[in-house]
């Protein structure tokens, strides 16, 4: 692990070099919207240092990822998903291959609103 990944594509994201639609934004964690939505709301939330993804996490890390976990509900509702329970969202870490896993930069997906949604 290192703190950015110049050929990271979400490395990218945090330093601007690509431009995203920001939900969130602190020291340490950046949120922005998926570019290819899955639901009505549908929002990535990354750590701003590079992490492989949640196979890399070790001890040092539980505060960032109790922060990324914490803002999730908060995040959800500021961005249109109902109050539980009648509301809710999904709340997705997909790692490795097997697990769904094609951006290699550790990522939450939060995703949420009306149903149907295109997958899931
Ligand atoms: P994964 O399959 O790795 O869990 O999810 C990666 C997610 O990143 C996908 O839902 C994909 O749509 C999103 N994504 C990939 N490239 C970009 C990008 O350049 N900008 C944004 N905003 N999202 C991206
Ligand atoms: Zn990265």
């Amino acid at each position: 692990m290192s703190a950015t990944d110049p050929d990271c594509i979400f490395c990218r994201i945090v330093n601007g070099q690509i431009p995203s639609r920001k939900v969130y934004e602190d020291d340490e964690v950046l949120a922005f919207h998926d570019i290819h939505p899955w639901a009505p709301v549908h929002f990535l939330m990354v750590p701003k240092a590079h992490i492989d993804s949640l196979a890399q996490v070790e001890s040092q890390h539980s505060a960032l990822l109790g922060k990324m976990l914490t803002l999730a509900p908060r995040l959800a509702l500021q961005e249109g998903c109902r109050p539980y329970p009648d509301g809710g969202y999904r709340v997705v870490v997909n790692t490795g291959a097997e697990g769904g896993q094609e951006v290699h930069h550790l990522h939450v997906h939060v995703m949420g609103g009306p149903r149907p949604w295109l997958k899931g």
